[in-house]
């Protein structure tokens, strides 16, 4: 199962892609993530990438590019993976097609969470994330046992991540709309892409993820 998981930041693509990948058992890749911890390690690309991301811009394609390629190197990878905020433009998508074409194994779907906008900035605003395992939680959502720490890192406070405030997300939704929802087209007008409704109860959107993988699923998914 390759698959992409697209959507406006804060539709779920994080929450539904990693209840995904444990249903699937194959990795869930959020360049987000990658990128955040090689911000927090002080790597080469993460002081490079940080500023774009606190202002809630695109970090550049090629670098975006880069990751994906060699994280779809890895080994774990070769059974499948969830792709969570990549891609996010028309370039990153062009470039994923390529390098997948290269492998002879081409995307099955492309899941498109769609939320309306005043519905994502109230969610992002609320989020909370853990450190350490980046689960997010939401007092209005899936709130976590403990207020303001990790289910599982019971010891780990929760933190919000510093694009989450308003200002910011209005910039990440901007440049959703500008950047990555031509993506939608690009990849309905190859069959590959199911919309669905990324608002309601956790348990409720993902049997509609499930549902949209019908005829590619192999065992156990639905
Ligand atoms: P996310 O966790 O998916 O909301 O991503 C957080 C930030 O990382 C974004 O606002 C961008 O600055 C950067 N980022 C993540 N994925 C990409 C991508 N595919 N292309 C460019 N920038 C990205």
């Amino acid at each position: 199962m390759r698959l992409v998981l697209l959507g406006v930041p804060g539709a779920g693509k994080g929450t539904q892609g990693r209840k995904l990948a444990e249903r699937l058992q194959i990795p869930q890749i959020a360049t987000g993530e990658i990128l955040r911890e090689a911000v927090k390690q002080g790597t080469p690309l993460g002081l490079a990438a940080k500023g774009r991301m606190d202002q809630g811009l695109l970090v550049p394609d090629d670098v975006v590019i880069g990751i994906v390629e060699d994280r779809l190197k890895a080994k774990d990878a070769a059974r499948g993976f969830i792709l969570d905020g990549f891609p996010r433009t028309v370039a990153q998508a062009e470039a994923l097609d390529a390098m997948l074409a290269r492998a002879g194994a081409p995307l099955d779907r492309v899941v498109n969470l769609t939320a309306p906008t005043e519905a994502v900035v109230e969610r992002l605003s609320a989020r909370l994330e853990c450190p350490v395992c980046h689960r997010t939680y939401n007092p209005a959502g899936v709130a976590p046992q403990v207020a303001g720490f990790c289910d599982f890192h019971p010891d780990t406070a929760l933190i919000q991540r510093l694009d989450d405030d308003r200002a910011k997300i209005q910039k990440r939704i901007e440049v959703f709309q500008a950047e990555t929802a031509p993506l939608v087209s690009f990849y309905r007008a190859s069959g590959r892409l199911r919309d669905i409704e990324g608002l309601g109860e956790l348990e409720d959107v993902f049997a509609r993820v499930l549902g949209a993988l019908d005829g590619v699923t192999t065992g156990g998914a639905s």
